[in-house]
C-alpha cells in the first residue's frame, strides 16, 4: 500500500476540538488506501511556555533536562490524537521518539537526525494501525537521552520520517493554505504558488520566510520527498491541495522569479581603517565562527589611502551584541580605527530558479529601488537569489515594490484572513 506522512503545526492541534478535526483529516487518507504516519507539534504556545519554565527554574540549565521538559508538550498531542483516532473506529498508536527510535546526535536543543529505523513503523502499518508519532524529538544512541531537533523541529520530523518510510508525500497541514510569494500580511496582493521547487523554497526558508523549518527543505530536497504545505482547516472532506515543494523537472511554467523573502534578523557592523593585508579577514571572521556566529553579507572596500580598507558585514541581530564584544577584544590584533554597527536593518531578497538563465534580474530592482529613494547598504548574490540590505523603516515600499516588479501581484486581493502570528513558529 502507498504510504503518507501528515503533518499537523500548534495552532492545527491547539484544543481537543482542533485534534478531532485532524483525526478526520487522517481517517479521510487511511479510507483512502494510505498507511499514514502522523507527526504532531505541542499545542501552540505549550513549547514557550515550556522553554519559560525551564529559563524560570536556572538560566543556565543543564541542556539534557532542557529536552526532558520541552519535549513532553508533543507527547501529549500524539497520545490525544491516537485516542480520538481510535474513538472515530481507526486503528492507531502514539510514538515517542525513543520509542521509534529516531535516531540523533547529542547537540541539545538541536540534535540533526542520524537515522531512522522504520521497522517498528512498518510492523504498526501491518496491523493497520496509523502511527502518530511526538514531532520534534529523538533520543542519543550512546546515552540514551531524550533529544530535540531544534525550534520548529517536527517539520523535520516529519519529512525525515516520509524518507525512512518511502512516503509518496509528506503533507505539512498549517494555518495557512500555502506559500506564498511574500507575507500576505505585509502585500495583500501576495499569491499563493501552486508550485515551487526544493532550491527556492530552501532559500526562501533560509532567508525569512517562517512556513518551515529549513532543515526539514533540506532534507526533502536531498531525498527528494514531494512535499505540501496546506490548510488544516479546511473541511476535511474539502481539503485543498495547498503548495507542492517538488523538482524543477514538474513545474511547466517556471517564472523568473517566484517570492520575497524579507528577514528583520539583522544587523550590520562596519570596521574602519583595516589594514589592507593578507590575513585581515581571517583575523576578523575567524574569532565570529569560532564563537558560532552566521556571517552572512561582507563588503570590503578600498580607502583612499591605498593602506587601509573599509570592512561591512552582517551577523544574526541576536548576536550582534556578542559580536561586538567579539571585536572590541580582537581590536589589536585586527588593528582597525573604529567601529560602527547598525540593528535597524533589514534584508530583502528575491528568490527564483530562473535566474539561473536570465540576465538583469538584480539590476532592474536595484533601478526600482532607486525610484524610490530607498538606499542598498549591501548586496549579495547567488545562481538563484539577491539580497539587499537596506533601512528597516523601508521594508514594506521595498518588498511591495519587488513583489510588482517581477510581475508577483495578483489582481484580487488577497482576503482570507490569516490568523496572528500564523507564519511564526508553532
Ligand atoms: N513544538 C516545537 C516548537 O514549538 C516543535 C514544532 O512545533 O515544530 O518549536
Ligand atoms: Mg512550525
Amino acid at each position: 500500500m502507498p504510504r503518507l506522512v501528515m503533518k499537523f503545526g500548534g495552532t492545527s492541534v491547539a484544543n481537543v476540538d482542533r485534534i478531532r478535526n485532524v483525526a478526520r483529516h487522517v481517517a479521510r487518507e487511511v479510507a483512502a488506501g494510505y498507511e499514514v504516519a502522523v507527526i504532531v507539534s505541542a499545542m501552540s504556545g505549550k513549547t514557550n511556555e515550556l522553554v519559560d519554565w525551564v529559563k524560570d527554574a536556572n538560566a543556565l540549565y543543564d541542556p539534557r533536562e532542557y529536552d526532558a521538559v520541552v519535549a513532553s508538550g508533543e507527547l501529549v498531542t500524539a497520545g490525544l490524537l491516537a485516542i480520538a483516532l481510535q474513538k472515530d473506529g481507526v486503528k492507531a498508536r502514539s510514538w515517542q521518539g525513543w520509542q521509534i527510535p529516531v535516531v540523533t546526535s547529542d547537540a541539545h536543543g538541536s540534535a540533526r537526525i542520524a537515522e531512522i529505523d522504520p521497522k517498528n513503523l512498518e510492523a504498526g502499518f501491518a496491523q493497520g494501525e496509523v502511527a502518530v508519532i511526538a514531532g520534534f524529538q529523538g533520543v542519543h544512541k550512546e546515552t540514551g537521552r531524550v533529544t530535540t531537533l531544534g525550534r520548529g523541529g517536527s517539520d523535520t520530523s516529519a519529512v525525515a520520517i516520509a524518507a525512512a518510510i518511502g512516503a509518496e508525500r509528506c503533507d505539512i497541514y498549517t494555518d495557512v493554505d500555502g506559500v506564498y510569494t511574500t507575507d500576505p500580511r505585509i502585500v495583500p496582493k501576495a499569491r499563493r504558488m501552486e508550485r515551487v521547487t526544493f532550491e527556492e523554497m530552501l532559500e526562501m526558508a533560509s532567508l525569512g520566510a517562517k512556513v518551515l523549518q529549513v532543515r526539514s527543505v533540506e532534507l526533502a530536497m536531498v531525498h527528494r520527498v514531494p512535499t505540501t504545505v496546506r490548510s488544516s482547516f479546511d473541511p476535511p472532506d474539502a481539503a485543498r491541495p495547498g503548495t507542492l515543494i517538488c523538482d524543477e523537472d514538474d513545474i511547466v511554467e517556471q517564472q523568473i522569479i517566484t517570492g520575497i523573502a524579507f528577514s528583520r534578523d539583522e544587523a550590520q557592523i562596519t570596521l574602519r581603517k583595516v589594514k589592507d593585508s593578507p590575513g585581515v579577514a581571517a583575523a576578523i571572521f575567524g574569532p565570529l565562527a569560532d564563537a558560532n556566529i552566521n556571517v552572512d553579507m561582507i563588503i570590503q572596500t578600498v580607502s583612499g589611502d591605498q593602506s587601509t580598507t573599509d570592512m561591512t558585514f552582517t551577523v544574526p541581530a541576536s548576536d550582534y551584541q556578542r559580536s561586538r564584544a567579539i571585536l572590541d577584544e580582537a581590536r589589536a590584533q585586527i588593528g582597525y580605527a573604529q567601529i560602527e554597527g547598525a540593528t535597524d536593518v533589514v534584508k530583502v531578497s528575491a528568490i527564483g530558479v530562473g535566474m539561473r538563465s536570465h540576465a538583469g534580474v538584480a539590476a532592474k530592482a536595484f533601478r526600482a529601488l532607486a525610484e524610490k529613494g530607498i538606499n542598498i547598504r549591501a548586496i549579495t548574490t547567488s545562481e538563484i537569489k539577491f539580497s539587499v540590505l537596506i533601512d528597516a523603516a523601508y521594508t514594506e515600499l521595498a518588498v511591495r515594490t519587488l513583489h510588482s516588479l517581477y510581475g508577483l501581484d495578483q489582481a484580487r486581493a488577497w482576503d482570507d484572513a490569516v490568523s496572528s502570528g500564523s507564519r511564526g513558529l508553532n
